[in-house]
């Protein structure tokens, strides 16, 4: 980064161009454009969740380095709401536009091997893992971290997508087979018996402002987030601690924008990073509604060069996904007419997905209540969610 970097601020009514047109990219629109900022998007698919709400949308896929120059070409900062984008195109995109995020923390976070290292260099927790290139080496590397353990391909996976836990010898080959099909390079895993899994997100401006929102409690369901559960239930040394990894890994990456860092808490009480995400983080939706700032418009002023905003929290929250076996029964619920609990707030988001496919991420609702408890009564008595991973969160 250059000293002009540290100094240019990008002020409302520019235009803020966002390489992905999902949910992420939506909220981050919403949030930028009531500070007065426009949107350009570059999506493949028309009409996508993002470009509904921006001023404007180039359907293009993600690799055509035309459509990216034309959007570098009609915005004054460029972000990005996924990680894999195409390394060409983010060099192509920096050199033509403003991309104050850089390549670097991108080339970090396409790759778990190079993510690891780079986080285990700063001195960040990482469970052992090992890099694996051939059978022979998992069947070793599975001797030395012992069972089970998890063998994920470095790159490309999302949601659980890409990964396969080992808990017998016998089931290693199997799995090699399977994932290295796809010729990523792979890694294995410890596994980590966690108590608890938590993310914070930290917010970053080239100014070198460092801010962290709550940390969330989060409650997976087949590798997807279901529910994220703020303030997290865990001790308040647990949090400090949290907060200040996801504050070193911040300054550490010499990240701009947002950063949110995933971990599991051990039972004795020890933080390990999982996995990073350099942009906004479904664990941090919560945030639109429960702090001062969310997260949406964090980035929005981390990548301008604004001062960063307060993320204190205004009240506790659950959120809650909807995927797409839980639009029917949502609808069902909004007609039905229900008179609003007076001590939980429901906030409904929906992404403007047209096609509502099973285990697709189609909205979240956001549950303000002061005591979660309420919020976990509600999830169970909606009947939206059928969910076994709601009553263990309630302990029942
Ligand atoms: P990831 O794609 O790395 O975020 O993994 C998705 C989910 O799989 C995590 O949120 C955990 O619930 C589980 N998981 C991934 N890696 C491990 C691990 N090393 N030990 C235990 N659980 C894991």
């Amino acid at each position: 980064m250059t000293m002009h970097d540290k100094d240019r601020i990008i002020l409302p009514g520019s235009t803020i161009g966002v390489l992905g047109g999902g949910q992420l990219g939506r909220m981050l629109a919403l949030a930028g454009r009531q500070m007065g900022y426009r949107f350009v998007t570059l999506d493949p698919s028309p009409d996508s969740p993002c470009g509904q709400v921006a001023d404007e949308q180039i359907t293009a896929s993600y690799d055509d380095a035309g459509a990216a120059r034309q959007l570098a070409e009609r915005c004054d900062v460029i972000t990005y709401e996924f990680e894999n984008v195409d390394a060409e195109v983010a060099a192509m995109l920096a050199d033509r536009s403003y991309v104050p995020q850089g390549s670097g923390l991108l080339h970090t976070t396409q790759h778990r091997l190079r993510e690891k290292r780079t986080l285990q260099a700063a001195g960040i927790p990482v469970a052992p893992y090992a890099a694996i290139g051939s059978a022979g080496e998992l069947q070793r590397e599975i001797k030395r971290l012992g069972l089970p353990c998890v063998l994920k391909t470095a790159t490309g996976g999302y949601d659980g997508k890409g990964q396969r836990v080992i808990r017998e010898a016998g089931e290693a080959a199997e799995a090699y087979e399977s994932l290295s099909r796809s010729g990523a390079d792979l890694i294995l895993e410890q596994f980590v018996r966690f108590e608890r899994e938590i993310s914070v997100i930290a917010a970053r401006n080239p100014r070198g402002e460092i801010k962290t929102f709550p940390a969330a409690e989060n409650i997976h369901e087949d590798n997807i987030l279901h529910m994220s559960i703020v303030p997290a239930r865990v001790p308040e040394t647990v949090l400090r601690q949290a907060e200040r990894l996801a504050v070193r890994i911040a300054e550490a990456l010499q990240v701009v924008g947002l950063i949110a860092v995933e971990m599991f808490l051990t039972p004795s009480g020890e933080l390990y990073v999982n996995e990073l995400a350099p942009r906004p983080h479904n664990s941090g939706h919560y945030t639109i509604e429960a702090c001062r700032t969310s997260q949406f418009e964090q980035h929005v002023r981390a990548i301008c060069n604004l001062p960063l905003g307060s993320t204190d929290l205004l009240t506790p929250a659950v959120m809650v996904n909807v995927l797409g076996e839980h639009v029917q029964p949502l609808m069902d619920w909004m007609a039905a007419q229900k008179a609003e609990d007076p001590e939980v707030s429901a906030k409904v988001h929906l992404y403007g997905k047209k096609e509502a496919k099973p285990k697709r991420k189609m909205g979240h609702v956001t549950l303000l209540a002061a005591d979660p408890e309420r919020a976990f009564n509600w999830i169970q008595s909606a009947g939206i969610w059928e969910n076994k991973k709601t009553l263990l969160a309630k302990g029942c």
